[in-house]
């Protein structure tokens, strides 16, 4: 199964010189995925019409034909993402037998390059979590081990590339989802800016905060996914008409005098120790670099995890308005009229975190809590952007752990949400301020799970957090 470990520039070059076929490779992964995923649990769909799709693949090869960018690249997909003719879950009940009519415009995107859909991965439901156990089809499981959660809500798209089940993953971040889980599995995770990527297609969550992602092995894949899926998109207005530069060339750029910030307030006491050591390990790494190294201040970061929980909650209890029973999905058997059919419906349909966030956004936007609370949220939301565009007019990159703790065990905090609110500690002002954010696998912990770094830029500046990863995953590979 070696060939299955293999990133995507690397099976390009096979599929090159005919070494290997795709339908080769489809069938390799759909027999370790009928064998693994049972324990693991990443997919929710295993898409089998993908043998045929690669076998046309197969033929152009044969003729000579030259390939596009992800021709014969089997890819999962978080299950939140519309795939037409193809399941789209959002792993909750409610859209449990749900295919939709259309594509997302980044699957038509992946499409056009070629790729193929491997299958639809497990999330929290409706991407409320950060451990993927508020999935209405049971959890996924860490790979590093099976105790332990693979971090949410993109659990089962970051579960599915760290374990060589996809050659890489889509996932969508609106508090730290795709980075979160990346960091957990080990592998590399991009947020891109809001208003990179197209939502179109997107079953969304918090429109404001939403941004869909690639998660791959290595840095060279994500510049090639994200390149792909970026862009303008006409159906949806926030997508943001600036040219998308060519990611992975860009990589071959010198990466010289780079200023990088160290927030004072990411370094706190709570924070793992091995977490810590480790960040500060590769920055000492760094220092043989061209790069300078300073701390700054993001002051307002300990009012981010409450802003964040009463807009994203108040634009979910919005956004989930629409599963009524009446135009998508389960509809309750047992009612006598309409008002009792809403409520049955979703009463059945929505888990207990889904009920949870309906409950708290509906109050925080209710008249007499609005001003208190949403409107209040909104100006600290302000605040919170205002600490990053200072501190971005002193530095180019930004660097913070991913996470606050390790892959924790599963059922830890699944009775405790605020607990696991605190998961996002480290990611949600990103999504707050609209930043791009990575998380970068850099090491292991004495207990062998894997550690994260979030590297952080300026608007549409993904191809400078992309280098620098790149700097560093090289000096990794040679440390
Ligand atoms: N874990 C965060 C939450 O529960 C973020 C989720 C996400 O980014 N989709 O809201």
């Amino acid at each position: 199964m070696e060939i299955l470990k293999l990133g995507i520039f690397q099976l390009k070059e096979l599929y090159k010189k005919k070494e290997v076929k795709p339908s080769e490779v489809v069938s390799l992964l759909l027999e370790e995925i009928y064998n693994k995923d049972k324990e693991i649990h990443s997919y929710l769909y295993i898409n089998e019409k993908a043998v045929d799709q690669a076998k046309k693949i197969d033929e152009k090869i044969e003729k000579g034909e030259d390939l596009k960018e992800l021709e014969g690249i089997p890819i999962s997909i978080k299950d939140n993402i519309c795939t037409k003719g193809i399941p789209t879950t959002c792993a909750s009940k409610i859209l449990e037998n749900f295919i939709p009519p259309y594509d997302a415009t980044v699957i038509e995107r992946l499409k056009n390059a070629g790729a193929i859909i491997i299958g639809k991965t497990n999330m929290d439901e409706f991407a409320f979590g950060s451990s993927t156990e508020n999935s209405a089809f049971g959890p996924t499981k860490n790979p590093y081990d099976l105790n332990r959660v693979p971090g949410g809500s993109s659990g089962g798209s970051a579960a599915s590339v760290a374990c060589n089940l996809a050659f890489a993953s889509l996932g969508s971040d609106t508090g730290g989802s795709i980075r979160q889980p990346s960091a957990f599995c080990g592998v590399v995770g991009m947020k891109p800016t809001y208003g990179r990527v197209s939502r179109y297609g997107l079953i969304a969550f918090a429109s404001s905060l939403d941004q869909i992602g690639p998660i791959t092995k290595n840095v060279k894949d994500n510049a090639l996914l994200l390149k792909i899926i970026s862009g303008k998109d006409k159906m949806d207005s926030t997508s943001v008409d600036i040219q998308v530069p060519d990611y992975e060339s860009l990589l071959n750029e010198e990466f010289k005098n780079f200023k990088i910030g160290i927030p004072k307030e990411y370094f706190i006491e709570g924070i793992d120790k091995e977490i810590k050591d480790k960040i500060f390990d590769i920055l000492s790494l760094l220092e043989e670099e061209k790069v300078i190294i300073e701390e700054i201040s993001l002051p307002h970061t300990s009012y981010g995890i409450a802003t964040y929980y009463i807009i994203a909650t108040a634009e979910a209890s919005s956004n989930l308005a629409r599963f009524d029973g009446v135009k998508y999905g389960y509809r309750s058997k047992n009612y006598e009229n309409l008002m009792e059919m809403y409520m049955k419906t979703r009463g059945e349909g929505f888990g207990d975190e889904v009920k949870r966030r309906i409950i708290l956004g509906t109050y925080v936007l209710s008249s007499g809590y609005y001003q208190a609370y949403y409107l209040k949220g909104q100006k600290v939301r302000t605040l919170i952007k205002n600490d990053f565009e200072n501190a971005f007019k002193k530095v180019d990159i930004i660097i913070t752990p991913t996470t606050p703790e390790l892959p924790f065990k599963i059922g830890e905090k699944k009775d405790e949400p605020l607990k696991m609110y605190l998961s996002d500690i480290f990611t949600v002002n990103v999504n707050l301020s609209g930043l791009p954010g990575l998380n970068l696998p850099i090491g292991f912990s004495s207990s062998n799970l894997p550690i994260g770094l979030q590297i952080i830029s300026w608007y549409f500046k993904e191809e400078n957090i992309l280098k620098l990863a790149l700097l560093i995953e090289n000096k990794l590979k040679r440390s």
